[in-house]
């Protein structure tokens, strides 16, 4: 890993006022971020610090204004301080932040969830996609009687321990193969196997029977980039867990309320037996959720033995948010978000095309990210042979241009229905010289 890049940046610096804060910040925290990935260190150059955002726009503490193409890695999927949304976390804000008992809220929340979701029958309410997958697996764990987990290399769960074997997001991006920290006891249940390849996963049940307590899978993953399922990957992963008694359990972290109504489960239509939820749910807030089958959400505290809590699970202010957040997204929000998306998606092959440079403009839904290489990319080890330099030169123009793009080859993109022509025009307006960029970058 190299050192926090700082003045001898050799990117374009301008923007001192975010550098006088991140020195700031690394002064009292380890690297000077709350989560790796918005260190920049994967491209370079001085993180933004932003103090503002409305609709599709940022503005950051130079007083750059930004269109954002990261809407917090997904959960602005309305813009940036939505007014409706706003007014819902006032309204809750003003009745007390927190009660520590149950309330109407969390109750809504997840009817809403439940109502969009077949397959999602009960819900636990948590506070962060992490806590949602790890419990996920303690339940499928507890439920099954048995210790294996399959996971994909590529897909990340959040920083879930016993998930940290190979995973994507800022592991990916740092290339770390696993991390300290992390036991071999911890790590030695995880069954790591290549995304879209259903014969290994064939051979893993083969290997251990009776062991596996369930399969997890980002249910169309977007932190090694997009690389979406092969058509039948789901379905065949579910058909395996389904025979050999294991539970199939369907990260929708990312692509929950996102990729569609339903999430992936409306696009594919692939029963899970247990979900995880976070992002769009939380409308901006720490709320995320995990949940599916009825009989197997029995087993959890207080209704079963198996335990899970939570002192802000169910908050009333971020349950407000997301709520409001999902009432607002109907259909015409998702016709407005894939429109949108599917322009900027062909605005940027088109320039990539237009200067020569061989790249892959891979999208599930209206997710979408651009590897620079020749051919499809299918899993984790085609991602990794990208040209990454030629993305730290497209970064790096973009954001000179006032476009944020996620700081990393191995993200999603996101827009949102505030996404409107003047932030299509912005995009459009930088893509040309970002390509140029890309073309006459040279590997370090
Ligand atoms: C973001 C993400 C997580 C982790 O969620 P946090 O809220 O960051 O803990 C888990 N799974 C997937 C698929 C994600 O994209």
């Amino acid at each position: 890993m190299s050192e926090a890049p700082s003045s001898g940046t050799p990117y374009p610096y301008d923007a001192p006022a975010s550098q006088a804060l991140f020195d700031r910040a690394a002064t009292v925290t380890p690297g000077g971020v709350n989560s790796p990935v918005r260190a920049f260190r994967a491209v370079g150059g001085t993180p933004r610090f932003m103090v503002s955002g409305t609709g599709p726009w940022l503005t950051d503490a130079d007083g750059r204004e930004y269109v954002d193409l990261v809407c917090s890695w997904g959960p602005m999927i309305l813009g940036h301080s939505h007014p409706e949304v706003v007014a819902a976390v006032q309204d809750a804000v003003s009745r007390g932040t927190s009660f520590g008992t149950p309330g109407e809220g969390e109750v809504a929340l997840a009817e809403e969830m439940v109502d969009r979701i077949e397959p999602l029958e009960q819900v636990r309410l948590v506070s962060s996609g992490t806590e949602a997958t790890m419990s996920a697996i303690r339940l499928a764990r507890g439920f099954t009687q048995r210790s294996k987990v399959i996971k994909f290399a590529g897909c990340y769960h959040g920083h879930v321990d016993s998930l940290l074997a190979a995973a994507g997001s800022g592991v990916a991006t740092f290339a770390l193969p696993d991390t300290p920290g992390v036991t071999g006891a911890q790590a030695g249940d995880t069954i790591v196997l290549p995304y879209n390849d259903l014969e290994s996963v064939h051979e893993a049940f083969h290997r251990y029977p009776g062991e596996i307590a369930c399969v997890i899978t980002e249910a169309s993953p977007g932190n090694m980039g997009v690389v979406p399922p092969q058509p039948g990957f789901n379905e065949g992963l579910k058909d395996a867990c389904r025979k050999n008694g294991a539970l199939y359990i369907s990260d929708e972290v990312m692509t929950g309320f996102r990729t569609s109504r339903a999430g992936w489960y409306g696009v594919d239509g692939v029963k899970p037996d247990l979900m995880t939820f976070g992002k769009v749910m939380g409308g901006g807030f720490p709320a995320a959720a995990f949940g599916g089958r009825a009989d197997v959400m029995a087993h959890l505290a207080p209704a079963g033995p198996v335990y899970q809590a939570g002192t802000l699970s169910g908050n009333p202010v971020a349950t407000a948010a997301g709520l409001a957040q999902l009432r607002l997204l109907d259909q015409a929000a998702y016709d407005k978000i894939d429109a949108v998306s599917e322009t900027v998606q062909s605005l940027v092959t088109e320039a990539l095309t237009k200067e020569g440079v061989a790249h892959r403009l891979q999208n599930a839904s209206n997710m979408f990210s651009v590897f620079f290489l020749d051919r499809d990319v299918r899993n984790y080890e085609d991602a990794k042979r990208q040209e990454s330099f030629r993305f730290t030169a497209f970064f790096h123009a973009m954001l000179e241009q006032g476009v944020y793009l996620p700081p990393s080859s191995f993200e999603s993109w996101f827009v949102s229905t505030a996404h409107d022509e003047r932030a299509v025009q912005r995009i459009a307006d930088a893509l040309p010289a970002a390509a140029r960029a890309a073309a006459e970058a040279t590997a370090a």
